[in-house]
């Protein structure tokens, strides 16, 4: 494995304040890292350079995780807590009372009849009012949008809320956990599947995201496509999770708003230290912009990739 170097730390900087990057930006972060301290850039070996953060991280609990986003497909990086406590990280960012909301959200969503995993935002705001610390409806549809613009729930065009992907990511431990029966996981993947594609038959177990559904079946187009589990025919006309597709908002590179949680955890070698370092346009500019070098990289993201300002 390769050594903990400068670049390692300049990454697990932008990546503490993004939380999540589609996996693109990601490889342009690690070659403008690269770039800047004047590291050779090699975007196959960019999974030992995650490798070597992931050796460091996991002295703290944490880890760098890929994850498909369920509605778009794209692979997706994050970092990620593995101490089991994922829900304490959300008192960084909000109140316990709004905490105590979410997590009847993430309730509701989950134990959704028929595999929906989505809840409507009426049921949404009427779960506000029942709360042993009530929040007033106007000010559960600003926390609504929050959880939106956090990237923890995803509303879509029907208005339907369901889980987004730093839910699925950040909170994976928390949700096998408590919703051990209800929790379904792809039959590819093994990850956790809340919008996706069913088997026909009542007993078959078989679930599969859309976009792991196009993987598997892809090179069979035209042929009878049939159930990787109980060999019956896949119409993939029984869908798990909310159809309403496209999202309302979100999808873009996302920013934490609360930085506090990793800056109290250093150790000798600073690689958690936040501080000292790049500042939050400095941090911005190593993702959205490639140094020149970069542009005969190996890699298929554009040359300038223009990346949504979500503040
Ligand atoms: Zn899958
Ligand atoms: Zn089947």
């Amino acid at each position: 494995m390769a050594p903990y170097t400068d670049a390692h730390r300049l990454f697990l900087q932008a990546l503490i304040s993004h939380r999540i990057l589609k996996e693109e930006y990601a490889i342009q972060l690690y070659r403008n890292c690269c770039n800047l301290t004047g590291e050779e850039v090699d975007d196959e070996r960019f999974l030992d350079f995650i490798a070597t953060l992931n050796d460091s991280v996991g002295q703290f609990d944490m880890e760098i995780r890929k994850m498909h986003d369920e509605t778009t497909g794209e692979p997706n990086w994050a970092l990620v807590n593995t101490n089991g406590d994922e829900i304490a990280q959300l008192a960084t960012e909000y109140t316990a009372s709004e905490i105590a909301y979410f997590k009847r959200l993430i309730d509701l969503i989950v134990r959704a009849d028929d595999d929906a995993f989505s809840v409507t935002s009426i049921v949404a705001l009427r779960e506000a009012s029942k709360l042993k610390t009530p929040i007033t409806k106007s000010a559960a549809e600003a926390l609504l949008d929050k959880f939106v613009d956090d990237r923890w729930l995803i509303k879509a065009r029907n208005g339907r809320y369901s889980m987004d992907i730093r839910c699925l990511l950040e909170l994976q431990g928390y949700l096998r956990g408590e919703y051990e029966d209800e929790i379904l996981e792809c039959t590819l993947c093994l990850d956790i599947l809340t919008k996706g594609q069913r088997c026909d038959v009542q007993n078959c177990s078989a679930r599969l995201h859309h976009h792991c559904a196009r993987n598997y079946f892809g090179p069979h187009r035209g042929e009878e496509t049939v159930c990787m589990t109980c060999k019956t025919t896949w119409y993939a006309k029984n869908v798990v999770g909310d159809d309403g597709q496209a999202s309302v908002a979100g999808g873009g590179v996302s920013r934490r708003r609360g930085r506090a949680v990793l800056k109290k955890e250093k150790d000798d070698e600073n690689v958690m230290d936040v501080e000292g370092g790049l500042d939050e346009e400095q941090e911005e500019e190593l993702i959205r912009r490639p140094r020149k070098k970069v542009d005969k990289g190996k890699g298929k993201a554009p040359a300038r990739m223009v990346v949504d300002n979500d503040e």
